[in-house]
């Protein structure tokens, strides 16, 4: 069952990465078949299969026009099995599991969009806040969702009040809403976890911002996406809650 889970995961990641390439374009994730976006190679399926082919049988080229191939395929497939795996050996399959894998999977498709295009779609930060609201009935208590909700959020609401009232930026509201969503979805349990919610993100944040700069990969000038830390932190909460 737990290596089924984990290439379910993989099968999964791939269909995220189908999302994460169409979702900010507005094209529809269903129609048409992959295709190479720079040749139109329609992908065969055993050009196809989770992170195998990329490593095996394409070797991180398109085998129309032998341009590469992001690594991004690979990575998204590998962390959502990964995830699946984690989080099913903790909450099984119950209401609390499904939950936690759909969990898993808007999050990714936030954090790659986030990192490719600096913003976390609308109906990714709703849905994780819908299924949180509704499955809290069946799991955690609605109470905790709703108080979970708001106060995740909070903390990000002030700092971006504050950046409003000087002009500059310091959060993006975008940010708030996925905060919000993953309160919902996480529930709140102590003032401890909310803490712990906050910190991790922003040691994160602080140790990665750092260190791209540091390598030159980013300026001080440069924007940085902070969504993929809230995430991050969120699934950290949500696996210890
Ligand atoms: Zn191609």
């Amino acid at each position: 069952m737990q290596g089924l889970i984990l290439l379910l995961g993989f099968v999964i990641g791939s269909f995220l990465n189908v999302c994460i390439y169409r979702i900010p374009k507005g094209e529809s994730i269903v129609f048409p078949s992959s295709h190479c976006p720079l040749c139109g190679h329609i992908i065969r399926w055993y050009e196809n299969i989770p992170v195998f082919s990329y490593i095996f049988i394409l070797k991180g080229k398109c085998s129309g026009c032998k341009e590469h191939i992001s690594m991004q395929y690979p990575i998204v497939e590998f962390v959502t099995g990964i995830l699946f795996y984690i989080f099913f050996l903790k909450f099984g399959l119950g209401i609390l599991g499904i939950k936690y894998l759909f969990f898993i999977c808007f999050l990714v498709v936030g954090v790659w969009v986030d990192f490719n295009y600096y913003y976390i779609p609308d109906r990714i930060s709703l849905s994780i806040f819908v299924i949180g609201i509704i499955s809290s009935f069946f799991s955690i208590g609605f109470e905790r969702s709703v108080i979970g909700a708001g106060i995740f959020a909070l903390f990000y609401i002030i700092l971006y009040g504050f950046g409003e009232s000087f002009g500059y930026e310091i959060m993006g509201f975008g940010d708030v809403k996925l905060a919000m969503g993953i309160g919902a979805m996480v529930g709140y349990f102590s003032l401890y976890q909310v803490f712990m919610f906050l910190n991790i993100a922003f040691i994160l944040g602080a140790i990665i911002g750092v260190g791209l700069i540091l390598l030159k990969r980013k300026t001080r000038k440069d924007i940085i996406p902070f969504g993929p830390y809230i995430a991050i932190a969120g699934l950290v909460i949500g696996y210890f809650s």
